[in-house]
């Protein structure tokens, strides 16, 4: 790396060429991101579009820093990169460009790319639409295998996978799919249709994002094709594209468990502060709900102080177990796990699951208080309460997000800290309406 830098400073441009372009496009990618501006700049006219779009196919940044990116070349380069660029990662690029611009770029660019750009272009964001690519192999099912063999020699360079060839008919529809394997181990006279699966699993162009991963982990195929309802091959998309998906998804799903709005790492604090407040802000108020509760006991704890000790414990073990079996139940929607039956087994499992943490907590509090303070009573409150509120804990934490996904609220939307507090509110009541109850024992 130090050798690229110095050549790249030093303007020897063969020097730099050699040794860049002997890197992994992926590492390519990685110094490009970590230069200056002006290196950068340096780099564009030392690199052909075609490199750069080689570079571009592996950028590994924030959408919206696409633009920094462009603002630093020219527009006619910028075109000709977009135009040898994979046409789906083209189309991920322009999509952050306002209207205008992506026309423009569009309009200086061959026909035939452009085309191949435009019409991934319509796709809505998360269907399989967007994220699939036109260059794929297919071939026709009344030829033999040598010839085929000749099609896909061809094409090969430019198709995004070679593994997987699809067989269409003469209206486009997809008909028959093989693997690479299939077609080398067959003799050069068979027919393809005679050799070909014909009971081809594919994806429609509408259908989500997540749906496609799913599919693809089931069937664990390499690539999937996408077709139009009319079952016309339009695309494929491939396991690499699936790979990002599937890491976009969980860490939405992960920062929206901690009500972040998405994950916040290269923002400013300020940004970053605005984008967490509104849910603090909400829980905040909830929390005055709480407040409120303990304060309706006020003559409860008056009475018998030590009560107070305790409260931090049992919120506290309430809002980890929730968070525990919500981590559960929304890993279960998200794996797309929800027929009813399943549901409910869910819940009776994770009911009797609290049932078992909460027998076993509560009866180690127990002892704990008694040897502590040597009060019995104390200690049975304590520990019953605990009993109790874990058990109700478990069952929320499993039961709220089914009720947000009935609902239609993504189940993963802050329902972490929404349990938490959800919880807090049970097991204040519980622990002060238990103590309330058996005051006379306590006194
Ligand atoms: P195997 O693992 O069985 O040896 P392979 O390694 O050649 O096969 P895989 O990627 O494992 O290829 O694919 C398994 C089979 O699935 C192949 O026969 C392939 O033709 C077929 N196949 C690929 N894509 C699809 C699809 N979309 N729908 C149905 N079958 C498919
Ligand atoms: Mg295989």
């Amino acid at each position: 790396m130090e050798k690229i830098t110095k050549a790249l400073v030093n303007e020897n441009i063969d020097e730099f060429r050699q040794l860049f372009l002997k890197l992994h496009p992926y590492d390519r990618a990685k110094f490009y991101v970590e230069q200056s501006p002006e290196v950068r700049k340096r780099m564009y006219y030392y690199l052909s579009p075609g490199e750069m779009a080689e570079i571009f196919d592996h950028l590994d940044i924030e959408e919206d820093e696409y633009k920094t990116y462009l603002s630093e070349m020219d527009p006619s380069f910028i075109a000709q990169m977009l135009a040898q660029m994979y046409a789906d990662n083209a189309v991920d690029v322009l999509n952050e460009l306002d209207k205008k611009e992506a026309a423009s770029y569009l309009t200086m660019m061959g026909d035939e790319a452009a085309k191949e750009i435009k019409d991934l272009l319509h796709y809505k964001e998360y269907t399989a639409g967007s994220i699939m690519t036109t260059e794929y192999i297919a071939i026709h099912a009344n030829q033999t295998v040598r010839s085929a063999m000749q099609i896909l020699k061809k094409e090969a360079l430019h198709a995004e996978t070679i593994y997987y060839i699809y067989v269409i008919n003469e209206h486009k529809q997809l008909v028959g799919v093989l693997s690479l394997r299939e077609l080398i181990v067959s003799d050069d006279d068979q027919m393809i249709h005679d050799i070909m699966n014909d009971q081809v699993v594919s994806v429609l162009v509408d259908e989500d994002q997540e749906d496609v991963a799913r599919k693809m982990k089931d069937y664990d195929f390499l690539a999937l094709p996408v077709v139009d309802a009319a079952n016309h091959l339009l695309g494929i998309i491939t396991v690499d594209d699936i790979v990002d998906v599937i890491s976009e998804e969980a860490s939405d799903d992960y920062s929206k468990l901690a009500g972040v709005a998405d994950v916040d790492i290269q923002r400013s604090p300020l940004d970053a502060a605005k984008k967490r407040l509104p849910w603090l802000i909400i829980l905040l108020f909830l929390g005055m709900v709480t407040a409120n509760l303990i304060s309706r006991f006020e003559e409860t704890l008056q009475k018998i102080a030590i009560l107070a000790v305790f409260i931090p414990l049992i919120a506290g073990m309430s809002g980890n177990t929730g968070t525990q079996s919500l981590a559960v139940a929304v890993r279960r929607i998200a794996m797309g796990d929800f027929s009813k039956e399943s549901k409910w087994k869910m819940i009776v499992r994770e009911a009797l699951t609290g049932v078992i943490i909460g027998a076993t907590c509560g009866s180690v509090i127990m002892v704990v208080v008694y040897i502590w303070k040597h009060e019995l009573f104390l200690g049975l409150l304590v520990g019953v309460a605990l009993f109790a509120t874990l058990t109700v804990a478990t069952v929320a934490g499993a039961l709220i997000p089914l009720i947000m996904y009935r609902l239609r609220i993504d189940p993963a939307v802050a329902s972490g800290p929404f349990i938490t507090t959800i919880n807090d509110i049970i097991s204040i009541l519980i622990y002060f309406g238990l103590a309330t109850m058996f005051m006379n024992y306590l006194l």
